[in-house]
């Protein structure tokens, strides 16, 4: 007989942001890590931390990452298991950057289901192609806190210091250039925006108008994450 009464489920979130680079799916996971206590999870930043360490994978990887590429699903997935093992994942995450292919897709769908876990929701963050160049092409971040910045949208209160932590010490990533940024968009398109499919199949897609205000689409996701998690 079944024993399904007494059965804990895993109650854990599992959100994915979806959207081309520039979105807002790293502010905006940032704030809901903030809000609802989850964790971020952004494979861009676990690449960029390989890169700097110079370990084998950040090694293959940088080449694919500063021409604005798809670093290999294997590379990745490799990545992404590691840090998914780590015990602060229980509380739940929020996936930025993750997956980007149909193959990435499914391996995320197994992973979760040998755990007995699911997709929670996955939210298309839905922009004009031509903001998000003008977006990428002019962000930085606090190098202490990883605060975000725009050159002609968000400048500190105070010029060269973090509204954030008052650091002082800024970054640019090596990919945020305009040029670059095309052809982040245009693997976006060809290989990610398929993926929106994949979860509405699955009954888990959000779709969010993230043209607004940093504000504004905050608060879409948090009545979204209010609703599912
Ligand atoms: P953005 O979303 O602004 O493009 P990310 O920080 O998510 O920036 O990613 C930066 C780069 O890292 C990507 O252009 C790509 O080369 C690599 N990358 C990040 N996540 C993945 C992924 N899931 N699969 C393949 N490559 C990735």
């Amino acid at each position: 007989m079944a024993e399904t009464e007494n059965t804990v489920e895993t109650t854990a979130a599992v959100l994915i942001l979806l959207g081309p680079p520039g979105a807002g799916k790293g502010t905006q996971a940032r704030m809901l890590e903030e809000r609802f206590g989850l964790v971020q999870l952004s494979t861009g930043d676990l690449l960029r931390a390989a890169v700097a360490q110079g370990t084998p994978a950040g090694l293959a990887a940088k080449a694919v990452m500063e021409a604005g590429g798809l670093v290999s699903d294997e590379i990745v997935l490799a990545i992404l298991k590691d840090r998914m093992a780590e015990p602060d994942v229980a509380k739940g995450v929020i996936l930025d950057g993750f997956p980007r292919t149909a193959g990435q897709a499914e391996a995320l769908d197994t992973l979760l289901a040998d755990a007995g876990q699911k997709v929670t929701a996955a939210v298309s963050l839905e922009v004009d192609d031509e903001a998000m160049i003008a977006r990428v092409a002019g962000r930085y971040t606090c190098a202490s806190c990883g605060e975000g910045y725009h050159d002609a949208f968000k400048q500190p209160a105070v010029a060269g210091v973090c509204d954030k932590c008052g650091g002082t010490e800024f970054k640019r990533r090596a990919d945020d250039t305009a040029e670059t940024a095309r052809a982040r968009l245009q693997a976006y398109h060809a290989q990610t925006a398929p993926l929106i499919a994949h979860y509405r199949a699955l009954g888990v897609l959000e779709e969010i108008d993230a043209m607004g205000s940093i504000d504004e689409i905050a608060a879409g996701l948090g009545s979204i994450v209010e609703r599912v998690a």
